[in-house]
């Protein structure tokens, strides 16, 4: 492995002031499970690592009137561990709690898995459908951008050079809200979605009625999907399955999924249409006060 310099930042401003020095030969490291093993299988080199741990306003996880701050460099398991932020976050702590396994969410964060932007990420569907947003830190000082908007491209995101994520921000959810994620793997665990859907839903105050949804599809596309029609689909109708098996249909054709060893593309609009109908129902029965817990990761009728 080439070598590099590893830098624990313990501020923004040195944090950025490294990756400046470096450009692209410098990158951010928060639990260093993809860019660790990224980096000992030469998918690329680079001259310094800043470890962003020791970075205050990246370490925090903040439970406010207005939200959840979850810190850039916080690991999956000080979410789901939080009793406030499962009750209130459950499509962000049900990707949590299935990203790898108990060892990989001890280091594991969810600023890393979106900052990889791999189409495959289970928790960017999640922070999507919660409508989170993401601060960004840079010499020009910071800047916030919609989840729905940060990546491009398979591992490609809106970062500059010389940015870093400081944290997420996930607004508090409204009255009747329920969201869920599932996605199919081919076994239990340590496996990589071949695809995943994350829902949300608000009902009305008579629980009979869907006053908004949305919808985001992993692993059928190069960059995660806002599945918009799907959600359109249901609002002002009943949280019924007729309308859910509807979304499915619609959520499919959104899809823009490939071929690969992983699976085909008739088999992931298929996955689709299934875990579409899934999640809606996990997340209405949230809404409506229920306990849809225990995300295996695996089946798909
Ligand atoms: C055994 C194993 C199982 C896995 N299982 C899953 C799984 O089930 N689901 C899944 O989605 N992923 C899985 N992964 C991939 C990985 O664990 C996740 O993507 C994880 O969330 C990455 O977080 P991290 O903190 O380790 O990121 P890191 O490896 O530290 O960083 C990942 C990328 O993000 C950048 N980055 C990190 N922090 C910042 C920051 N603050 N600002 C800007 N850029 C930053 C890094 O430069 C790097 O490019 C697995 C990995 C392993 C090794």
């Amino acid at each position: 492995m080439h070598p590099f310099r590893y830098v624990a930042a313990g501020s923004i401003d040195e944090a950025v002031a490294v990756l400046r020095e470096h450009g692209a030969r410098a990158r951010p490291l928060a639990g260093g499970t993809d860019i660790l093993a990224q980096l000992r299988a030469g998918r690329f080199e680079l001259d310094a690592l800043v470890d962003v741990k020791g970075v205050p306003e990246a370490s925090a996880l903040r439970l406010g009137r207005d939200g959840l701050d979850i810190g850039a460099a916080v690991p999956c398991y000080r979410i789901y561990e939080d009793p406030d932020v499962s009750a209130a976050y459950p499509g962000i702590v049900d990707a949590a709690s299935l990203i790898g396994g108990i060892q990989i969410q001890s280091r594991a964060t969810i600023g890393g898995n979106l900052c990889n932007a791999a189409p495959s990420a289970d928790s960017i569907g999640p922070l999507i459908v919660h409508a989170a947003a993401v601060t960004l830190a840079g010499p020009a000082g910071t800047r916030t951008v919609p989840v729905d908007s940060f990546c491009t491209a398979p591992g490609r995101t809106v970062l500059g050079e010389d940015e870093l994520a400081v944290s997420i921000h996930v607004p508090r959810p409204p009255a009747r809200f329920g969201a869920a994620y599932e996605r199919f793997i081919p076994r239990n665990e340590m496996d990589i979605a071949v695809v995943g859907v994350a829902c949300a839903v608000v009902l009305d105050r008579s629980g009979e009625r869907i006053e908004s949804a949305r919808i985001a599809l992993a692993s059928v596309g190069p960059t995660p999907i806002v599945a918009a029609k799907a959600a359109a689909s249901l609002v002002g109708g009943p949280p019924s399955a007729d309308a859910f098996r509807a979304a499915g249909e619609v959520a499919a054709d959104e899809a823009s999924p490939i071929d690969d060893m992983r699976g085909t593309i008739g088999h992931r609009r298929d996955l689709v249409r299934v875990l579409t109908r899934r999640t809606l129902e996990r997340a209405v029965q949230r809404a409506s006060g229920g306990t849809a817990s225990g995300n295996t990761g695996r089946g798909t009728r």
